[in-house]
């Protein structure tokens, strides 16, 4: 691939890429070398965990998936569970992905929300 093509196809690098690299802080609830999962600066709820891949390979958003990404992508969710149980989330929990402008999406690098420790509506906002 051309240098001028990697430029238009491969996104941004993002606030999350500072985050895995520990250049900013944020509160590391869990890690190893696939994920890292960490707190939302801005809670939606008492507990408000955000679970992304170390290595974005393309995932700016869930609709950038591919084929390779199916590990990945069932990993998240599989962590995602694993780090409910760790916060106490034994009543319930939401997950929320928001892909483009219409869901919201802030950051253009694949997280997976963890939201719980209080009743959630329906439908969401
Ligand atoms: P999105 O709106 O689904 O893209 O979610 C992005 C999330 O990243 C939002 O909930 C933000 O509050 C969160 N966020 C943005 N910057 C930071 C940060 O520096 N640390 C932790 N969370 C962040």
């Amino acid at each position: 691939m051309a240098d001028s093509e990697k430029e238009v196809t491969e996104a941004p690098t993002t606030i999350f890429d500072k985050i895995i690299k520990k250049e900013i802080p944020s509160t590391v609830v869990y890690e190893d070398d696939k994920v890292l999962a960490f707190r939302d600066i801005a809670p939606q709820a008492p507990t408000h965990i955000l679970i992304i891949p170390k290595v974005k390979d393309g995932l700016s958003g869930l609709s950038k998936a591919e084929e390779r990404h199916v590990e990945i992508l069932g990993y998240l969710l599989y962590i995602a569970k694993l780090v409910a149980k760790q916060e106490g989330l034994g009543d319930g929990f939401r997950i929320v992905i928001n892909d483009g402008n219409d869901a919201g999406q802030s950051v253009y690098h694949l997280h997976v929300h963890l939201l719980g420790g209080r009743q959630m509506n329906w439908p969401p906002g």
